[in-house]
């Protein structure tokens, strides 16, 4: 039977989690989630929840309760970080009218937290935990070897393997190489600290009040760096996400992320940026500052190979000027609940499942890669210098004072959101799985 083919997801962050449990809502009931770390020991950061996502979220059951913790936008302002001087403002309450879900910005851990409850409930899903994969072998029946923390590695066939393992993906670097193809992580060249003041922290100071108190995303710009920041937790905690040229790990291994950060240097960094911002950053204590490296990737050849598949970070890390890298990888896992649900591949011929994947390669990987263009494009306009290109974005936002436009920030532009948050994956998918001959059989 299909709903017992032995399925495999390799990983459990944003992208594994949601095609677990889509793949459960689909009717498989032999599905093994194999994680690394101990727990799902997300880094404490807020995340937006961008309308695309909660939808699905939605269809999976899980969205009442993030969206309970969660803290709806109501607005955007777009600042000069030197000044602290508006340059552009859009209301977001169209979003909602439109898309139907609000655009909301949460904590990581409640979202995967929110995932993570809904697998738990599925009594066809298994975790786990503490498990390192490597040495996969593809065909159609894949294996890998099973290094757990406290026991005997062991090796693991299935009949469909999902690798959801993120930017450092070993299952990418194996399909890879079966291919007889090599790829490499690419530096961005771009670093994020994350800190999160909390409101008693801020409380002292009016202006700084007002901002957790508020329900505003704002963009604070300058060149080649910005800080982006909202409040999440019911506006308890005041989520800064900063960007800046990357120094701290220019000569580190590519396999570094994440470190501790330094708060001189990032209070360095933002030097130039207003006194109320210094404030802001001057919040959290030392030794709190979290520092990412943002790495990326060329586009993939393919994102298959026999019945064996990529999801998410693993085949298309996203830069965060979007928001929308944990929205695709979750994308991924709603179209996968599709293509491989029970009753599409009931022969449960490796030809049928490898056919399934094909379709899930050919919906997502035009859309990922084009998303995660656009995300690099909007960073490249927000870090403008002086310059004719930086009058003309700038006259563009001012411009949004006469009435809608064009609004240089891509993740808050009307025109983007339609195409990144208007598209129902899930029809697409059902659309395509019926042109394809791809039809669920009772
Ligand atoms: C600064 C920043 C801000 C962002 N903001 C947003 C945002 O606002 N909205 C949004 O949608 N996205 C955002 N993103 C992107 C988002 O965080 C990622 O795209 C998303 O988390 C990727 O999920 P994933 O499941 O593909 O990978 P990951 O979250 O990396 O999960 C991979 C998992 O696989 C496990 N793993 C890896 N190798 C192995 C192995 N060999 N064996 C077993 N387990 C393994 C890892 O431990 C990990 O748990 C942001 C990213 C950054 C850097």
């Amino acid at each position: 039977m299909a709903d017992n083919l032995r399925i495999a997801v390799i990983g459990a962050g944003m992208g594994g989690l949601s095609t677990a449990l889509s793949l459960a809502k689909a009717g498989h009931k032999n599905i093994t989630v194999y994680e690394n770390a101990s727990n799902l020991g997300f880094v404490g950061a807020g995340i937006q929840l961008a309308p695309n996502m909660a939808k699905i979220l939605d269809r999976l059951g899980c969205w009442q309760k993030i969206a309970a913790e969660a803290v709806q936008c109501a607005n955007t302002y777009i600042r000069e970080g030197a000044t602290n001087k508006e340059l552009g403002f859009v209301d977001l309450a169209y979003v909602e009218k439109t898309y139907k879900y609000p655009h909301m910005v949460g904590h990581r851990s409640s979202l995967a937290g929110g995932l993570y409850d809904g697998c738990v409930k599925e009594e066809g899903i298994a975790f786990k935990f503490s498990s390192q994969i490597s040495d996969i072998k593809f065909g159609s029946s894949p294996s890998f070897k099973v290094t757990p923390r406290d026991g005997e590695a062991h090796r693991v066939e299935c009949d469909i393997l999902l690798g959801a393992d993120g930017i450092k993906s070993n299952t990418r670097t194996a399909l890879l190489q079966e291919n007889g193809q090599t790829g490499t992580v690419k530096d961005s060249g771009q670093a994020a600290y994350r800190i999160m003041p909390t409101r008693e922290q801020m409380a002292h100071d009016p202006e700084l009040l007002a901002l957790i108190d508020s329900e505003t995303v704002t963009r604070w710009i300058g060149e080649r760096k910005h800080i982006i920041a909202y409040p999440i937790q019911n506006n308890t905690i005041y989520n800064i996400s900063t960007l800046q040229p990357d120094v701290n790990f220019a000569g580190a291994p590519d396999s570094t992320y994440t470190t501790q950060g330094s708060k001189s240097a990032m209070l360095e960094v933002f030097g130039d940026f207003c006194p109320m911002i210094h404030r802001l950053l001057n919040l959290v204590p030392d030794g709190e500052v979290c520092e990412w490296k943002l790495r990326l990737h060329d586009p993939l050849p393919t994102w298959v190979h026999d019945s064996t598949a990529l999801v998410g970070d693993a085949c298309h890390p996203t830069l965060p000027h979007m928001a929308q890298g944990a929205a695709q990888a979750i994308e991924d896992g709603a179209v996968l609940g599709v293509v491989l649900s029970p009753s599409r591949i009931s022969d449960c011929s490796p030809s049928t499942i490898n056919h399934a994947l094909r379709l899930y390669e050919q919906l997502r990987k035009p859309r990922a890669e084009a998303i995660v263009e656009l995300a690099a494009e909007n960073g490249r306009a927000m870090h403008l210098g002086a310059g004719k290109a930086k009058e003309e974005r700038d006259k563009a936002f001012a411009a949004l004072k006469s009435g809608p436009g064009k609004v240089p920030d891509k993740w808050a532009d009307a025109g983007v959101q339609a195409i990144v948050y208007g598209t129902d994956v899930i029809v697409e998918a059902e659309k395509l799985c019926d042109e394809a001959g791809l039809v669920a059989k009772l």
